[in-house]
């Protein structure tokens, strides 16, 4: 999983050799280890 740091559009996968996002072409991308999110709860 990747994010745009700038739209925040999230893709699961680039093109190869592409990174960009999709959606506004910016540059910078955040990757996301695993889209399940893990929570504690603590009782
Ligand atoms: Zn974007």
């Amino acid at each position: 999983m990747y994010k745009c740091t700038k739209c925040g559009h999230q893709f699961d996968k680039l093109m190869e050799g592409v990174i960009r996002c999709q959606s506004c072409a910016h540059k910078i991308l955040t990757r996301i280890r695993d889209p399940i999110t893990k929570e504690v709860k603590a009782r």
